[in-house]
């Protein structure tokens, strides 16, 4: 998607060869009009698909997620990491490591919001390793509802997110793909 490409061009920083910080628009600072277009690309990439549900982790999918759930007029529903309700049996919950961070947290998600009826599309702001994205499609599966599609904001494509959960049969839909950070330089992947 060419506008968030700009976006990343111009407001993007690269503390490190492997971590891409958006926090001008996406991260800590929001930029709801491109929200807004983010989830109009989204509705598009997923037109033909059966959606009763948006599902994101909290905090950063929440924005665009928010859009797009205005937009396809369905709710959308934000897996926690927060572990205090972690031995409840009204919640599911599975542990997630972060490579990113070198630690493991729990994602829980009330088992009110997600059934078997449910057809699902699962949007996350980043994808690295693709362990969040791996640890949400668990849930998704714990609760036997149907996951319609994965969208992706920013994917890392130099690291093994896509891989491992194309290996499980999904596809992924990213609207910004980086091909490399090296030494502070901001590469896409050509499409
Ligand atoms: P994964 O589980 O795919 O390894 O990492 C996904 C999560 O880690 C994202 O939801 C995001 O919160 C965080 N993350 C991973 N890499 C980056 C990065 O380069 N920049 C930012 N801002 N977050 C990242």
């Amino acid at each position: 998607m060419e506008l968030l490409k700009d976006y990343i061009r111009k407001y993007g920083n690269v503390p490190n060869d492997n971590v891409l910080k958006v926090d001008a628009f996406l991260n800590h600072q929001i930029d709801a009009k491109l929200m807004m277009e983010l989830a109009k690309d989204f509705k598009e990439h997923f037109k033909d698909k059966k959606i009763t549900k948006i599902m994101t982790i909290e905090t950063s999918g929440i924005a665009p997620c928010v859009f797009l759930g205005y937009l396809l007029d369905v709710p959308v529903v934000f897996m926690k990491k927060n572990s205090s309700a972690i031995l409840d049996e009204n919640f599911y919950h599975t542990t997630v490591h972060s490579f990113t961070k070198n630690i493991d947290y729990d994602l829980i998600l009330s088992k009110k919001y997600i059934n078997e009826d449910d057809h699902v599309i699962f949007i996350d702001d980043f994808m690295a390793n693709g362990e969040a994205c791996l640890g949400a499609l668990r849930i998704i599966e714990e609760a036997k509802a149907n996951v319609s599609g994965i969208g992706i904001v920013i994917e890392k494509s130099f690291q093994n997110g896509r891989k491992l959960v194309e290996e499980k049969g999904f596809d992924i839909y990213s609207q910004a793909r980086i091909k490399s950070l090296k030494q502070g330089t901001i590469t896409f992947v050509e499409e």
